[in-house]
């Protein structure tokens, strides 16, 4: 498995950069990881959009899913997704219609977002959406996703991957606060993503982001064998946020940046 990162900005975009997004590719598939705002322009840099397999979400948050909007225009206006003669286009017979796997709920919150324009079908015309729930494991070529809800400020799940091609195993923590089923469900896994978006924890009320500092405790827990933290601003000073997630994890961290590639099994 492999995975780059296109977007890693928490919910306002760094200077030149993208909110979450993360590519996902197993041989001949290609699994995007949230499409928040910047990322479809950050996918078309790396790769075809319309050789994306599948979409996947992992809350209704817009820095996780506003993408979509440019991305469902691409695929139902872009001049090889018209239904011309096949002449006139080798190669593109029929117009691309990645899979959209999004939280229960999704189809209505999207249709409340562009039906602000009234274009109410735009993104489930271009993408076929399927709705997940916590049981569901739905499968992608080879790459298979699992979830667990996590504590947020909207239903948010965390998302596993693993592969039938490779003995490794991803997770996502999507936007999380301090959580032991997260510890649990990133138990052992070759690398744990983690956000990291706080400079000091929440000072009232529910807990829905985690500091460096507790990513790095989730990490060392989990065991992970690799520990990158993301949903970072750019506005925050790095190397204070390696250190703490450093002291915490008790090892090497990576800060996610645009572009970086992670294989499996690491190295
Ligand atoms: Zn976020
Ligand atoms: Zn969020």
């Amino acid at each position: 498995m492999r995975l780059t990162v296109l977007g890693k900005s928490p919910s306002w975009q760094d200077a030149g950069g993208a909110c979450s997004g993360y590519l996902l590719e197993e041989g001949d598939t290609t699994v995007l990881v949230d499409c928040g705002n910047g990322v479809f322009s950050k996918l078309r840099r790396y790769r075809d959009y319309c050789a994306v397999d599948a979409v996947v979400i992992s809350h209704l948050h817009a820095d996780h899913f506003l993408d979509l909007v440019p991305y469902s225009y691409a695929l139902t206006f872009a001049p090889r997704q018209q239904p011309v003669p096949v002449d006139r286009w080798p190669g593109t017979d029929s117009p691309a219609r990645p899979r959209l796997i999004a939280p229960q709920g999704a189809g209505e919150t999207f249709r409340r977002v562009v039906g602000a324009w009234g274009s109410e079908e735009l993104i489930e015309r271009a993408f076929l959406l399927e709705e997940y729930e916590r049981a569901s494991r739905p499968e992608v070529g080879p790459l298979r996703f699992s979830f667990i809800e996590v504590p947020h400020f909207t239903e948010t799940f965390a998302i596993g991957v693993e592969s039938s091609e490779s003995p490794a195993r991803f997770v996502f923590g999507a936007d999380s606060g301090p959580s032991d089923e997260l510890v649990e469900f990133a138990r052992g896994a070759d690398l744990l993503l983690s956000e990291a978006t706080l400079p000091r924890p929440e000072r009232s009320g529910k807990r829905g982001h985690m500091t460096p500092r507790e990513a790095g405790e989730h990490g060392r827990a989990a065991d992970v064998r690799r520990l990158v933290i993301t949903h970072l601003s750019d506005e925050l000073d790095p190397l204070w946020a390696k250190a703490e997630a450093q002291a915490a994890f008790g090892g090497p961290v990576e800060m996610a940046r645009e572009g970086a590639v992670y294989r499996s099994p690491s190295a």
